[in-house]
């Protein structure tokens, strides 16, 4: 019924006129009918029917005005006039200024336009691609109503942001406030994820919800954050496909797409984006006068490392940007000055209905050139940030950068020990794998930074529910292992895998060795588990008798192959980087088994990125071993740098300057902002 009554008010747009004289009409009739009474003479009866007749006008006019027409303002022109950003979202509360983001104009006013039926925006954070929407769906309310269908990655996004950015919006501006009822007033169609208004309502989803994807027609749909949505929504398929099939009978139906890029050749947003116009936004050179997009590969810097309390941090100074067309150098105040404009790299995409932009964060005005190279050099060495980085801060699609090296290459970068400890090693942790004839173990050494030491990898033959297997497994725990000044070192963890067909018996043997912190670990699968969680305790059962409980680590085994495969990559040695003995336990075997699973992209997965075995590497208890063996250095609270100054004591050498770790703890909290889902938003903005 809305969506009928919302055709007839869009037809009626251009009818301004016919309104007013259908209200003429009334007004005539009323005067026409006083008339007749006033021959009566009957001045009271001519009274009343005088203001029944206003009264009937002002009821008619308020109608009418409920569903007025749009001022044929554009979405520019509207948030210029009505909106107020508000203080829990933006960086600038206050009225909205197009100048702030000027580059927001042109999607914007091609809201507006009714040859545009499909607008695709990739953008960096920070640059404002949420207040386009925001402006967008206060301009449909407020000018053009109809029903919107706002899809989300999941229900939880939909709230969030319903909650932090369309509440507040609503509150501040005025126009808004009148037309959307009070959430807090019973029976309004107001909730969190529903906002009724006249002329239509505010639908907010997760992209699984089928049911709410594919029922009732809708005139406008929004999807945020495009490249984190299911691949299909339940059984029903493409949730992006199933909301544009609710807009087939609407002649003028509205699609905005918008979100922030991910990995090439797998992102929604970027196949989007390459069916539109696929506009850039250009910069003019102050010296040849060219528009080009700047894009991080034209940025130069100077940056510091310095190290305190065992963090780095980076000074950054003299950035510039570099012309790719004539080499001269600007600044980013400079180049922040310089006119702009997009341009499209495929006009003809215009006819189709198809508009799409691509921003990325070094035109904002609210992140810096300075923070976002900081942000590159703390990623420095992980793919996982690196990727949060390029997405987020250049709104680039990340490409896997730099193959990991082959086995081969590995071997040959293996180092001579001239101990059983090398230099550097401050802490070790042992990782053992267990099979039905045997367990396997690695024993690894920590340092700064991440750095890592192979020092010892075996195999020991026998049974898990055999005590010499354990008492050979005693041997390699119990054993001190010596730096070349004899100073030496215990393992201070050790994590046994439980899986398998001995589960009960390894339970029984780590619970022996509580006091040697040896602990079993359960082995969880998928991207969204954590690396290491608290452990929990678990009954033990032997011949189906509870016999005690021991404590259970659960570790989310993707996120260590990760992060093993990303120190892997590291060339140098320093931060994050590997090092390994030449020794024949560190032979082909362990290599091969090192680097015998890899990440892969399977599109028909709920979850398309798995660690699959690459063939000819069927043994992995060598990748498991050091996945549990980091696991459990960094379930151990230790304050590597009090372990160092404890180790040069012991040998006497000069102790570095104790540094107050609490005063920058302090320092770091203060910089901090409250509240830590508006602040979600706000980073995000
Ligand atoms: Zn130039």
């Amino acid at each position: 019924m809305k969506e009928v009554i919302n055709e007839r008010i869009t037809t009626e747009k251009n009818n301004r006129s016919e309104e007013r004289a259908a209200l003429f009409d009334i007004e005539d009739i009323g005067k026409k009918e006083s008339c007749s009474k006033d021959e009566c003479a009957d001045t009271d009866v001519s009274r009343s029917e005088e203001k029944r007749a206003r009264k009937l006008n002002v009821a008619v006019d308020e109608v009418i005005k409920s569903f007025a027409p749009p001022d044929n303002l554009t979405v520019t022109e509207w948030a210029e006039k009505k909106r107020r950003l508000s203080a829990e979202s933006a960086a600038e509360p206050g009225p909205w200024r197009t100048s702030r983001t000027p580059y927001l104009k042109e999607p914007m006013d091609a809201f507006t336009d009714p040859a545009v039926r499909h607008i695709v925006m990739v953008a960096a954070s920070q640059v404002g691609k949420s207040e386009f929407i925001n402006n967008a769906i206060g301009y449909i309310i407020d000018e053009d109503p109809g029903s919107i269908l706002f899809v989300h990655p999941t229900t939880i996004d939909a709230k969030e942001y319903s909650k932090l950015r369309i509440a507040p919006m609503i509150r501040d501006c005025p126009t808004l406030r009148k037309k959307v009822s009070d959430p807090k007033s019973r029976d309004t169609g107001n909730t969190i994820l529903q906002k009724t208004y006249p002329g239509g309502i505010l639908t907010m989803c997760g992209s699984t919800e089928a049911h709410a994807l594919a029922s009732k027609p809708i005139r406008y749909v929004f999807g945020d954050e495009r490249d984190r949505w299911a691949l299909s929504a339940g059984n029903e398929g493409d949730p992006w496909d199933l909301a544009m099939a609710r807009q087939t009978t609407f002649y003028n139906a509205k699609a905005v797409e918008v979100s922030t890029p991910t990995i090439k050749n797998a992102s929604a947003i970027e196949a989007a984006f390459s069916t539109g116009t696929m506009e850039r936004w250009k910069s003019q050179c102050p010296n040849c006068g060219e528009y080009h997009e700047i894009r991080w590969a034209d940025i130069r810097y100077e940056s510091a490392e310095k190290i305190a309390a065992g963090k780095k941090t980076y000074t950054v100074t003299d950035i510039y940007y570099v012309c790719p067309g004539c080499g001269s150098v600007s600044s980013e105040a400079e180049m922040k000055k310089q006119p702009a404009r997009w341009e499209a790299q495929n006009p003809e995409a215009y006819k189709t209905g198809t508009r799409s932009f691509w921003l990325n964060a070094f035109v904002s005005s609210w992140a810096s050139w300075e923070s976002i190279i900081r942000k590159f050099l703390n990623a420095y060495g992980s793919t996982k940030k690196m990727q949060v980085v390029y997405n987020t801060c250049f709104g680039e699609l990340w490409e896997d950068r730099g193959e990991i090296e082959d086995e081969d290459s590995l071997m040959a970068r293996r180092e001579e020990y001239t101990a059983e400890l090398p230099e550097g090693v401050l802490v070790l942790t042992c990782g053992v794998d267990t099979q039905d004839n045997r367990l396997e173990y690695e024993v690894v050494g920590h340092g700064h930074f991440g750095e890592t030491w192979g020092i010892r990898k075996g195999i020991i033959m026998g049974r898990p529910d055999e005590e010499a297997t354990w008492a050979a497994l005693d041997n390699v725990i119990d054993h001190i292992y010596r730096f070349e000044d004899e100073k030496g070192l215990r393992i201070s963890m050790t994590f046994v895998d439980e899986g398998g067909h001995f589960t009960q018996d390894v339970r029984l043997q780590c619970r022996a060795r509580v006091s040697k912190k040896v602990f079993c670990i359960k082995g969880m699968y998928g991207p969204d588990k954590p690396f290491t969680a608290p452990p929990k305790q678990q009954k033990i059962v032997i011949n189906q008798r509870a016999v005690g409980t021991c404590w259970q680590y659960q570790i989310g085994v993707d996120s260590g192959k990760q992060i093993i495969m990303d120190n892997l990559r590291v060339q140098t040695p320093g931060s994050k980087y590997c090092h390994f003995p030449k020794t024949d336990e560190y032979g082909t075997a362990y290599f091969k088994g090192l680097l015998s699973e890899h990440l892969v992209y399977r599109a028909n997965k709920k979850q398309p990125w798995v660690w699959e075995k690459i063939p000819g590497h069927e043994r992995n208890e060598p990748l498991d071993c050091r996945n549990y063996a980091m696991a459990a250095f960094k379930a151990l609270p230790v304050n590597l740098d009090e372990i160092d100054r404890h180790l040069k004591a012991a040998r006497n050498e000069s102790l570095p300057p104790s540094i107050s770790v609490k005063a920058l703890n302090s320092h770091k909290s203060t910089s901090r902002k409250k509240g830590s889902a508006a602040n979600k938003y706000y980073d995000n903005w």
